[in-house]
Order: structure tokens, then sequence, then C-alpha cells
């Protein structure tokens, strides 16, 4: 019997390639770190029954129409707002994604960028390179914020949240929380407090977000929540780009009507050489790189490959995005 067949968007790690090779014949993008071109994905899903892709491909209607014989989409990331999962749903595709395993890394650079915005770390990095250190020693040079001991801000208690609590909690800082689904038992548990999100917005010094990209949360922080927050507060997002209105918060640095952010997260990936925060100091900003530890991307490799292999065994894959799809396989007798 022949094996099915797998395209995979990006070169991944051997140990991941490994587990596909084992149940599939598997095709991987040749490119080096540069994401398939529309055109290649396109063709490519029109002969295979399972793909591994990253956040990196919109898998819409014209690529699922595309992609007949698919029965599962794995995508290489625990969001997965890249994908039309209702569409896929409706086609009988299992929609995978690699929870859990990136959350303590995720949290780990959400709370270094905290770290680097309130004490100018990158500020002080650059006066160093460029020369500019002239005087040893200063009591206002490059002064900051502390971090320990403020309140803490998490829009979005699910599994990043709460490790952004664990957190804050070495660093005695106050912890309050907002998320439409209260959580009552971490709120004992770690001593937290639940607010509405315009009474966190002005009680925090550090608001950090951590909710999926919705319609719901797209640009939920926009100009008329910033203006919320306290003049000395920092925004910090390492969660998707459009859930902040980018125009309205380089308005609020420039202004400083807040004192700093700290961005793993853009509207538009990778930034325009034009974009405006490029010109600013009291921003600190990484390439969307909050899970990459070799650690952390190894174990979300092999999580997509076990997924996608799941599927194709005919079996119900650890990580679905939508279980559901079950009885749309079912009617459809999709898996044999
Ligand atoms: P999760 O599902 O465990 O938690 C998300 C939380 O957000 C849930 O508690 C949910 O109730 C809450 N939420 C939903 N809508 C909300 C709203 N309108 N206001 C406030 N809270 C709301 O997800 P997670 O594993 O913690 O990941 C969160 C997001 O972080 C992911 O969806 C992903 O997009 C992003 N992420 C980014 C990176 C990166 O590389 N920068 C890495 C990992 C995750």
């Amino acid at each position: 019997m022949s094996k099915p067949k797998v395209y995979v968007t990006r070169q991944l790690f051997k140990s991941a390639i490994d587990i596909i090779e084992k149940h599939c014949d598997v095709e991987v993008f040749e490119g080096e770190d540069n994401p398939v071109p529309r055109e290649i994905l396109l063709n490519k899903v029109k002969e295979v029954d399972g793909l591994l892709c990253l956040l990196t491909e919109r898998i819409d209607k014209e690529v699922l129409e595309a992609g007949k014989k698919i029965k599962v989409i794995s995508n290489y990331a625990v969001g997965f707002n890249n994908i039309d999962v209702t569409e896929a749903t409706k086609r009988g595709i299992y929609i995978t994604n690699t929870p859990g395993i990136l959350t303590e890394t995720t949290a780990d650079c959400a709370f270094a960028l905290m770290m680097a915005a309130a004490r100018r770390i990158v500020e002080g990095d650059k006066n160093i390179r460029s020369k500019k250190w002239v005087h040893a020693w200063g009591p206002k040079m490059f002064i900051g914020c502390d971090v320990h001991g403020k309140t803490l801000g998490i829009i979005g208690m699910g599994r990043i949240g709460t490790a952004m609590t664990k957190r804050a909690q070495g660093f005695n800082m106050n912890v309050i929380y907002y998320d439409p689904i209260r959580r009552e038992d971490f709120e004992k548990k770690y001593n937290i407090i639940y607010e509405s999100l315009d009474e966190l917005l002005a009680k925090a010094d550090f608001v950090t977000i951590h909710v999926p990209l919705t319609e719901e949360t797209h640009h939920l922080i926009g100009r008329e929540q910033l203006l919320k927050m306290k003049k000395t507060a920092y925004l910090i997002n390492t969660s998707r780009g459009p859930v902040i209105d980018e125009a309205a918060l380089y308005d609020a640095l420039k202004a400083k009507t807040i004192a700093g952010a700290g961005l793993d997260v853009f509207e538009k990936e990778p930034i325009d050489p034009s974009n405006p925060l490029l010109e600013l100091d009291n921003i600190v900003m990484t390439p969307h790189i909050a899970s990459a530890s070799i650690d952390t991307r190894t174990a979300m490799a092999v999580m997509a490959a076990t997924n996608l292999v799941a599927v194709l065994e005919g079996k119900e894959p650890p990580n679905p995005v939508n279980p559901e799809v079950i009885k749309f396989i079912k009617t459809k007798n999709y898996v044999s």
C-alpha cells in the first residue's frame, strides 16, 4: 500500500522529519528560511494528504479548495489565526496546533521584554556600541523603572498568562488580570485579582497581552485603551500584532502618554523599513521570536509531526483545534 503524501512548508528539525518519514512520503520546501511562495503552496497541496505549515502560510478557502485530498493541516504554532478553521472543518480537515510546550519559553521572552523596556537595556547597549558612554556614572543616567514590587496587568489568563503570573510572583509583583473567562481557582491559588479591562489598564504599571488573535481581540488595545493607561506604564505584546492598533501605539509612545513598550509581534511582519516605531527609543522590539529556543522549537516540530502522522494513520490527533471535525469525517467516511 502506498504511503500518504505530506508537504512540509519549511526546513524543520531532523527529529520531526524522521517521525513523518516513518509513515509518509514527505517533501520539504527547499527554501533556506523563507516562506514557501503562494503559487508553490497552491500547487503542492493538490497532491498531498497532509500539510505541515507555519504561521507565515495563509490557509484560506483557496488553499483548502486546491487541497482536495488533504485530511490534516498541522500548524507549527499554538496560534492558528492564519487558518480558516471553519472552512477546514466543513471539509472534514483536521487542524492541529502545538499548545503547552512553548508556554514557558514565550513567557520568558515577554518577561525579558518587560525588563528590557523598564531598565532601558537596549538603549544602554546602543549607547556603549555607538561610543557615546562619556561619563562613567550619573545619578540620572539611563534612569528607568523598577519591575519588582510593581503591578502587572495580564490580559488573557490562559497558559502563557499563568506562566507570567508565576514569574511575577518571584519579583514580588501584584498581579491583576482580565479574561472573559474568570479564573477564581487561580485567584485563590496565586493571590491575583480580577479586574475589568478598563480597570486593569488604569491600575497596571506593566500591561502584558496573552490573548489569541480573533475578530474580538483585533485592536483590543486602541487609542481609547492606551489613554486609560498610566503615563508611567509599559505595554508588552507577545501575542499577535493586530491585537494592538500600532498607529495608536506609535502616537502614545511619541507623545509619552505611556512610558514604553516591548513588542515581539507586529501588525505586518516583517515590519516595513518605514515603520515609524523604528524611530522611537522607548520601545524594545524582537522579530517574533518569543518561542525561539532550541528546546522549544524542536519540541514544537516533534509535536506538529506527531499530530500530522496520527491523522494520516486514522487516529485522533493529540492536539486538535477542531475536534468537532470528527462529525464531518464520519459522514464523509474520510479516514479509512
Ligand atoms: P491560551 O488559549 O491558553 O490563552 C488565551 C487566553 O486568552 C484564554 O484564557 C482566553 O480566555 C483569553 N482571551 C480570549 N479572548 C480574550 C479577550 N478578548 N480579552 C482577554 N482575554 C481573552 O493561549 P496561550 O497558549 O496562552 O497563547 C496565547 C496566544 O499567544 C496564542 O494564541 C498565540 O497567538 C500567542 N503566542 C505567540 C507566540 C510568539 O512567538 N510571539 C508564542 C506563543 C503564543
